[in-house]
């Protein structure tokens, strides 16, 4: 039958140039990653048979065979896994290009090595490193047997196959070698690469191998083999002198087939932690992960009791490209029933904000034959996810021992324990352990709470946060001037998620965790503070009314400051509300819903410092004249840039602007509105105070 002609996806297609041109020295990776799809198949078919058994009537046997051909210089790898059909081969090699195809290149070009290639799900592809040729041969229970075969050059074809022995079911992918890689048809060679890579996969790994091996058999045809023959070898037998010489046998030597098993050591979790070594661990690793790298942490354990269970958990040094993809599914936790894989995409055995803990759990309670829907009622697993959970947060707590290694891990995933807090109530706390940020006392290196606690003077009681864009915008925000001045240190917290953990979070060991850009800020003060206090808050009452009726409903009230020394005012929200930094957050957010907005958006209060002196001079003037125009002038200048201070958004920067310009202008004496340079000396005679307030009432 005739054979399809496709063209590859152009990612793809530039992709595989990207393999046959570049040079790369490390190319023994393509076995790895053909075994890896090889037992990614099996699995896919062993699952299937747990609840529906008939689709191993197309064969029992699981297995990966690499069988060499070194007369042909082919390299075949067999496996009788799940199988490609027709509509797999045109999506799955060649037509549709996933988003590990281009940020694979990206990649490349930013220094990554080839060898990463499997962590961006583009592995098949690697088998072009050592073949100018692939041929897949693939029977699925659902369809005919296919060949897919490609000399990449931009197509590719797909042919009913005629012409090979029936699979049953299964792959087989045949690589026809570049002249200068035959060494991958060296059994050696082949077992080395084997055993350094795919050591731990959990299906035998067969190699053929060829034996030439002596058989007796009688000499009657010793005429009929000629001298230099090659096939079969002949020797001689040199009999005993006193054996009867009836009849002559001669040794032929033949080559007989056969297949050897490469990776039978046993599934390393079942094993004894004492007697693996730390290498075992991240050799077991990289081949669950496909990542590249050793491990950052490890823990393996085992649960007994009234449940039991076997696990281990891996912490990777970095994390992945596609992190916080969210529809992308994440294989990170292996299920395995009794030693039998299950699954590896369990949403249900760890929580979501964990996602980057990579690792195996085999349990001796479930049934082998559950499937997705009733694991995630499944009591056994709960109670295993509980516990996984809690090593983790275990492993956290070593990995914390070590400065620098949890400096790497914060880095990249301490947004993952912020989500944790925000999600996990019951490990909430233990989670907060883990965070780290700057302060005002630790402005180089991020602190911890229980850190932060030790440096609290005697008389403070919570802990003070304030959130903000970066740190240089939240460094010298007039919201710390009395914290700083009363020695107590503020978190400063820089990164959108903190907000919404540390909001969740509420308090820490005790201590509750306040936001000093919110109302109701109570900063532990003396009897004669309080005094003092309440009293500038009375004489400056009649300010407060002034300019809260100039504002209208900017703001929901004007008062009297405890947290400002220096600056003249400040906009605080409220308690329940979002922050100033919040609400720019979500602005930022266009798909926001509004009505969303208008509710949660700060309500703002404008505070006055009762010790500024731009305040106290409105003040005169508001007690010498209420209906002075200028102090309404002024008042929209200072609210507007206590919306900067304060991080806010500006929502008309040019009225402001404008407003700034005139202010300029006063300041440099001279008329804005004027643009050429003033012809006439009568302009520039009006008296100063004149300017000053003519000018500002035209400020609206
Ligand atoms: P990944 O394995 O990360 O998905 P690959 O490029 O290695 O990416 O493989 C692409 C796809 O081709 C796999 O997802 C799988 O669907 C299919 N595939 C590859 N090898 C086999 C195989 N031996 N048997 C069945 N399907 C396979
Ligand atoms: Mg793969």
């Amino acid at each position: 039958m005739a054979s399809e002609s496709f063209g590859f996806q152009a990612e793809i297609s530039q992709l595989l140039d990207l393999i046959i041109n570049t040079f790369y020295s490390n190319k023994e990776i393509f076995l790895r990653e053909l075994i890896s799809n090889a037992s990614d198949a099996l699995d896919k078919i062993r699952y299937q048979s747990l609840t529906t058994p008939a689709v191993l009537e197309s064969g029992n046997d699981l297995y990966i065979r690499i069988t060499p051909d070194k007369e042909n210089k082919v390299l075949v790898i067999r496996d009788t896994g799940v199988g490609f059909t027709k509509a797999d081969f045109v999506n799955n090699l060649g037509t549709i290009a996933k988003s590990g195809t281009k940020g694979f290149m990206e990649a490349l070009s930013s220094g990554a090595d080839i060898s990463m290639i499997g962590q961006f799900g583009v592995g098949f592809y690697s088998a072009y490193l050592v073949a100018e040729r692939v041929q897949v041969i693939s029977k699925h229970n659902d369809d005919e047997q296919y060949i897919w075969e490609s000399a990449a050059g931009g197509t590719f074809t797909i042919t009913p196959d005629t012409v090979n022995p029936p699979l049953g079911r299964g792959t087989e992918i045949r690589l026809f070698l570049k002249e200068d890689q035959t060494e991958y048809l060296e059994e050696k060679k082949i077992k080395d690469v084997v055993k350094k890579h795919s050591e731990f996969i959990s299906y035998p790994i067969q190699l053929t191998v060829v034996k030439e091996v002596e058989k007796d058999v009688e000499d009657e045809e010793e005429e009929e083999i000629k001298e230099g023959e090659e096939k079969p070898k002949i020797e001689e037998v040199e009999d005993d002198e006193d054996k009867p010489k009836e009849k002559k046998t001669k040794k032929v030597k033949e080559k007989e087939t056969s297949n050897e098993e490469l990776n039978k050591t046993k599934p390393i979790w079942t094993r004894n932690p004492s007697d693996i070594t730390q290498d075992e661990y991240a050799a077991f690793y990289k081949s669950l992960s496909n990542d590249w790298e050793d491990h950052l942490a490890v823990k393996h354990f085992s649960v007994e009791g009234q449940l039991e269970f076997k696990a281990i958990l891996y912490v990777p040094k970095r994390a992945p490209f596609d992190l916080f993809e969210s529809k992308k599914k994440r294989n990170n936790i292996k299920l395995y029933v009794r030693r039998v894989f299950i699954m590896d995409d369990c949403e249900d055995i760890i929580p979501e904000y964990l996602n980057f803990v990579k690792g195996i759990v085999d349990s001796e309670d479930l049934p082998l034959n559950i499937s997705r829907e009733t694991l995630q009622q499944n009591k056994i697993l709960k109670v295993i996810r509980k516990n996984i959970v809690k090593k983790c947060l275990d492993l956290f707590s070593e990995i914390a021992e070590d400065k620098d290694n949890f400096q790497k891990f914060y880095e990249s995933f301490g947004k993952n324990l912020k989500l944790g807090i925000h999600e996990d109530a019951q490990n909430r706390s233990k989670l907060a352990e883990f965070l780290r940020f700057f302060s005002t006392k630790s402005p180089d290196d991020q602190t911890s709470l229980k850190d932060y606690i030790t440096r609290m003077p005697e008389i403070q009681k919570s802990i003070y946060y304030l959130t903000g864009e970066s740190l240089a915008s939240t460094r010298d925000s007039p919201f710390l001037e009395v914290l700083k001045k009363k020695g107590f240190e503020v978190l400063l917290l820089v990164d959108p998620i903190d907000e919404y953990a540390i909001t969740q979070l509420k308090e820490f060991d005790g201590k509750k965790l306040v936001c000093v850009s919110k109302e109701g800020l109570e900063l532990e003060e003396t009897e004669e503070e309080k005094k003092a206090r309440e009293e500038e808050a009375a004489a400056f009452n009649e300010l407060c009314t002034v300019v809260k009726d100039a504002l209208g409903d900017q703001v929901e009230k004007v008062v009297i400051s405890n947290r400002i020394t220096d600056s003249p005012c400040v906009l605080v929200t409220g308690q329940f509300g979002w922050s100033s930094n919040m609400e720019r957050i979500m602005k930022a957010q266009a798909l926001r819903d509004s009505s969303m907005s208008s509710y949660m958006a700060s309500k703002k209060t404008l505070e006055l410092n009762s010790r500024n002196v731009i305040i106290r001079e409105l003040k005169r003037k508001v007690a010498e004249d209420k209906g002075d125009k200028s102090v309404r002038d002024l008042t929209y200048l200072l609210f507007e840039t206590a919306l900067l201070t304060s991080g806010f958004v500006l929502d008309a920067p040019v009225s402001f602007a404008k407003r700034i310009h005139r202010m300029i202008s006063l300041g440099l004496d001279v008329d804005e509105e004027e643009d050429a340079p003033a012809p006439a000396a009568d302009t520039a005679s009006a008296a100063p105070e004149n300017v000053s307030t003519s000018a500002m009432e035209e400020i609206d």
